[in-house]
């Protein structure tokens, strides 16, 4: 009997101690830092390392990682457990050296790269001294890479490539940038495309905008607007084969988008208790918020949403862990990711309504959530696409039938369980 919905002890401590080190001494850095990325920042220089620091000599530094890697290999049901307190932060993953796009990219690096690339490239990502971007989408599309047209061309030992990119978030700290680009516009669509890593400094790169969220004032931006002008990089900066592209993309994809995931299981269970708080705190007409019959719908409304997610993020990652291969587990990774942006904008959306005026205000951090709930519903894919994969995963279990009517259809069953049991049914009716 395996179903088993309790941590053990040994690795709960690990947790209880994370609980109250991301409490006491990482979230409050969001109050005073900027972008977790920018390297250059000397407050964030001053106090980001010495936590990071105490991450590693507790054995918690990259949990996503195997020990080859310099992580614990910890597996992604132990992964999510951590994650679902780190991701109340917006410096967890970075102290905890588990932040997204610099993991999946890392995954890249070390599946693909090659050993001088890992030197220059992974060693010192892994260690947090440099981070990394994504740069797939494009003006035209994001959704659909087959309308992609930034293009690698080999040119002697180089390749050269042109094109824009967009929402290439953290270009503007990156160090280098994996960069999907059509290399044999003649081959089918999901052959079209190769990844490369290419250096921040090399001549021809150009950010044309950091792009910011929402309300962020024009210079917070940094989602960026990159245009690659004869961009020459050495042929070995191609990351796998030619034209494997989407191959080498799903390296990270799987994985980053199930982590994202965990991590909103920590930003909703952080609104529920907000919303809890104030239902218990807050009287109108004579009796407090928690004794009205639709706020109480909201909390309980929101406990079921949160715990529905939760488990599905748990099996998935129980999943991961125990098929080891992302494919088997594509329809579940795209179940997490469409449901994710609805949970998160729903608690979020009933945290504020409870809150009032207050809930609206820059003074909480629920309207923040909200938009975020959209980047959760857009990177990495939108929503509608998962539940495409989604369907199209699960209809594989199912056939159709030739028949006129439904294999269930009531008078068919009807007929044939009679048709079992006739005689049996004969002999009851005789011998009464
Ligand atoms: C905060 C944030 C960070 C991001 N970071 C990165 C990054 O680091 N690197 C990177 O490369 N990209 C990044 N992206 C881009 C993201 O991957 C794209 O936004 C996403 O793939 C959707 O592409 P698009 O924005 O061009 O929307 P479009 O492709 O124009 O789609 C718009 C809408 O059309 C609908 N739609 C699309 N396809 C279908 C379909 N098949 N069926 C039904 N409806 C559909 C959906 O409602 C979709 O939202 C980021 C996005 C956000 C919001």
């Amino acid at each position: 009997m395996a179903w088993d919905f309790e941590t053990e002890p040994e690795y709960q401590r690990q947790l209880d101690w994370v609980d109250q080190f991301v409490r006491d001494e990482v979230e409050p850095l969001d109050f005073v830092l900027g972008s977790p990325y920018d390297l250059a920042d000397p407050a964030r220089r001053k106090l980001v390392p010495p936590l990071q620091q105490k991450v590693q000599e507790r054995g918690l530094w990259a949990c996503h990682l195997g020990p080859d890697l310099g992580g614990a290999g910890y597996g992604q049901v132990k992964l999510a457990l951590l994650n679902e307190i780190l991701g109340r932060s917006r410096f967890g993953p970075m102290v905890f050296g588990c932040q997204a796009p610099d993991s999946g990219n890392g995954e890249i690096l070390a599946h693909y790269g090659t050993p001088e690339q890992k030197k220059r490239w992974l060693e010192p990502l892994l260690r947090n001294e440099i981070v990394s971007c994504y740069s797939m989408t494009e003006p035209q599309g994001g959704a659909d890479p087959k309308v992609f047209t930034t293009r690698a061309v080999l040119d002697g030992d180089q390749w050269v490539i042109d094109g824009e990119k967009w929402f290439s978030s953290n270009a503007r700290y990156a160090s280098f940038l994996i960069v999907m680009a059509v290399t044999d516009p003649d081959a089918p669509p999901y052959r079209r495309l190769s990844m490369f890593v290419v250096p921040r400094d090399t001549p021809g790169l150009e950010i044309v905008r950091n792009v910011g969220i929402g309300q962020e004032a024009e210079e917070e931006g940094a989602h960026g607007y990159v245009r690659y002008s004869g961009v020459r990089v050495p042929k070995d900066h191609l990351l796998g084969a030619p034209g494997q592209g989407f191959v080498v993309a799903q390296t990270r994809l799987g994985g980053g988008r199930i982590h994202h995931a965990m991590r909103t299981v920590a930003k909703v269970k952080k609104a529920f208790d907000q919303m809890c708080e104030r239902a218990l705190s807050r009287h109108t007409q004579g009796e407090l918020l928690a004794e009205k019959q639709l706020v109480q719908e909201k909390i309980a409304d929101s406990y079921i949403d949160i715990e529905q997610f939760r488990l599905l993020v748990l099996r998935t990652a129980w999943k991961i862990d125990r098929y080891k291969d992302y494919k088997v587990v594509r329809g579940d990774i795209s179940a997490v990711k469409a449901a994710m942006p609805r949970v998160y904008l729903d608690v979020y959306a009933r945290a504020l309504q409870v809150h009032g005026a207050l809930g609206l205000s820059n003074e909480m951090s629920f309207s923040d959530g909200i938009i975020d709930s959209f980047h959760m519903g857009l990177a990495d894919g939108p929503t509608e696409v998962h539940k495409i994969t989604l369907a199209r995963e699960i209809l594989k279990g199912y056939q159709g039938s030739d028949d006129r009517f439904p294999t269930t259809h009531l008078p068919r069953l009807r007929q044939e369980a009679r048709r079992r049991y006739a005689r049996l049914l004969e002999h009851e009716v005789g011998s009464e």
